[in-house]
């Protein structure tokens, strides 16, 4: 089968014991069948230790129970199979995390999952646009996208292109004017691949808006809004992604006393602000953006549905400027602030009393801004359920 990975995907190895956030916490470890028969026959025979760390859910499959959250296995930051040099008995998800690897019949593309912070850290870290290469590699396949369509998969490829090279041209305007285009552009396709006209789609161009509405995000902050504070379980996350949850709660405190109408044009401020202060981010969403798109959008080979890809790449990026956004107005304009003035004179700032005044990083250092940005995946790229309840949101606030 002929592999594609994506251009940083050759500089990750897991840090293991000195990654800031291990990845063998906070999450439902399934454990494949495949590899849960080889463990009940070589490693564990009759083991009660391995009996009491693994659930069989009613849906029929095996997970780890997580002690605390963490995994049981978990020693001073490595895997016990990995100390056992037993990799072969880990299960499948964590020898292969956060290598994503999705197969399309004869070939597979690969990515790294920017849930894991030091893969967020090389995405940061890489710049300009990034390509799929060919390369020799044996990670499993996790995701195989199953049609018998190979024309259709061509489609997608150059359509998947035809959109980058519209997104990476300068002299496109903002990033929110290239993705309304984007955006314009999948929905004119998806309206001739529903009716099986597939001809005509590849004829579709992206083109500019005639008159962009000069907006800061691509959704209306009421809209992300409601996903943040109906959507997202605020609780839940205090625990299993604390970074995420420090963010909500910014934005709970610092916006959420916004009426709606004004929402609008205070974030715009606020955006600008960051922007300012940090003109290289604006690149860095379009490079996030320009990725979700390349790992996402060709899976509708499945299902034929790009449009649904389309608004979920739209939604990620959003989220995490939306949540950017608030963080800078509270924590990264303090902490500019208290480095230029008396520290003590941060009378027209949104500083929140009960963060701390003394920062040791800076707020948009490689290693902050991944921590931010592998948040954002864990909390809204890695829940199914909640993109369910966006598109469904989606389809009566932005598509009706
Ligand atoms: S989050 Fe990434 S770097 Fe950290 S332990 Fe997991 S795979 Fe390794």
């Amino acid at each position: 089968m002929k592999r594609k990975a994506i251009s940083f995907y050759s500089k990750f190895h897991c840090i293991g014991s000195k990654c800031p956030s291990n990845c063998c916490q906070n999450w439902v470890i399934r454990i494949d069948d495949e590899t849960h028969k080889h463990m009940m026959r070589e490693a564990f025979p009759k083991n009660l230790k391995y009996r009491i760390f693994t659930v069989n859910e009613a849906g029929g499959f095996h997970h780890i129970r997580t002690i605390a959250g963490k995994c049981p296995y978990l020693r001073a930051g490595l895997c016990s199979f990995q100390w056992n040099h037993r990799m072969d008995l880990m299960p499948q998800i964590c020898q292969v995390y956060p290598r994503r690897v999705v197969s399309y019949g004869s070939e597979a593309e690969i990515s790294l999952e920017l849930s894991c912070i030091h893969a967020a850290e090389l995405f940061l870290e890489t710049e300009g646009r990034l390509t799929y290469e060919e390369v020799e590699d044996d990670t499993i396949i996790m995701w195989e996208q199953g049609n018998q369509d190979p024309s259709f998969l061509t489609f997608l490829q150059e359509s998947r292109e035809r959109m980058l090279d519209y997104l990476w041209e300068d002299s496109h305007g903002s990033l929110v004017e290239r993705q309304e285009a984007l955006y314009d552009y999948v929905l004119s396709i998806h309206r001739f691949i529903v009716r099986d006209q597939i001809e005509n789609a590849a004829q579709v161009k992206c083109k500019p808006r005639d008159k962009g509405a000069g907006e800061t995000f691509f959704y209306p902050i009421s809209f992300l809004n409601q996903i943040l504070l109906q959507d997202v379980s605020f609780a839940e996350s205090s625990k299993k992604n604390p970074t995420l949850h420090h963010l909500i709660d910014l934005y709970i405190k610092h916006a959420g006393k916004l009426y709606e109408d004004e929402a609008e044009e205070v974030f715009k401020i606020w955006y600008q602000e960051m922007i300012t202060a940090y003109p290289k981010l604006e690149d860095t969403y379009l490079k996030y953006f320009s990725y979700v798109l390349q790992q996402i959008y060709t899976e509708s080979y499945e299902d034929y549905h790009v449009l649904r890809k389309m608004l979920e790449a739209l939604w990620f990026v959003d989220v995490w400027k939306l949540l950017d956004t608030v963080s800078y107005q509270v924590e990264g304009k303090a902490q500019n602030k208290t480095k230029e003035l008396d520290p003590g004179n941060q009378s027209d700032s949104l500083v929140d009393e009960e963060l701390s005044d003394s920062y040791s990083t800076n707020w948009a250092d490689t290693s902050e801004e991944a921590k931010r940005l592998a948040a954002v995946e864990r909390g809204f790229r890695h829940r199914l359920r909640l993109h369910d309840i966006f598109l469904e949101r989606a389809r009566q606030e932005i598509l009706s």
